[in-house]
């Protein structure tokens, strides 16, 4: 029938597997081989990420990913808790390797613009002010206890470098994916 879609069908979701996005997300992550998973579930075992958020484990997401279920994976959890302490890679038997399928599934969750507010709220910090993080009055204090001047070489010390920063944010679109967040100076 024409239009009609064809293959797997994930139960929770009703979602049809997409071997394209399978495909697209191992071209990202590289060399890892999330195919070679046997699902034995040792990178899931000591998985920090797991204290702060609890939807998907280590193991359930590469066998996702293996699926190419795009919007379970790509607003999972899992994503943006993980701290990256790479356990899971270490203590792969196959060399898969999750956290690489983890970091490739936020490059391009925050291509298509999908990232918490937290990190749109501090990215737009970057770019208001050139630092993720602005050097505040406590940490001014505290150079200058250490003999230090109180604020770093930075754009603190040379906002005529912001614009520059600014060109480089707009040139890579970085702008554009944080949508203004954090009350930033377009
Ligand atoms: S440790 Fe490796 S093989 Fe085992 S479930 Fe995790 S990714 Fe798959
Ligand atoms: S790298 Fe991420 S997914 Fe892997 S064990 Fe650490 S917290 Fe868990």
């Amino acid at each position: 029938m024409e239009g009609k879609q064809v293959g797997l069908r994930d139960l929770f979701s009703m979602q049809f597997t997409s071997p394209g996005f399978s495909r697209e997300l191992l071209k990202v992550v590289g060399d890892q081989q999330p195919d070679a998973c046997f699902q034995c579930m040792k990178c899931s075992s000591g998985c920090d990420a797991l204290k702060f958020q609890g939807d998907f484990r280590p193991h359930q997401l590469v066998g996702l990913a293996r699926l190419g279920l795009r919007d379970r994976l790509l607003n999972a959890k899992l994503i943006w808790s993980c701290t990256t302490c790479s356990y899971c890679r270490e203590v792969c038997p196959q060399d898969v390797s999750p956290v690489d399928v983890i970091k490739a599934l936020r490059r391009m969750a925050v291509k298509e613009g999908q990232l918490l507010e937290d990190h749109r709220k501090i990215a737009g910090y970057l770019f208001k002010t050139g630092h993720l993080v602005p050097v505040n009055e406590e940490v001014m204090e505290l150079r200058k206890k250490l003999g230090l001047s109180s604020v770093p070489p930075t754009t603190h010390a040379h906002p005529q470098s912001l614009e520059e920063v600014k060109k480089l944010l707009r040139a890579t679109k970085f702008v554009e994916i944080i949508g203004g967040g954090g009350g930033s100076d377009r």
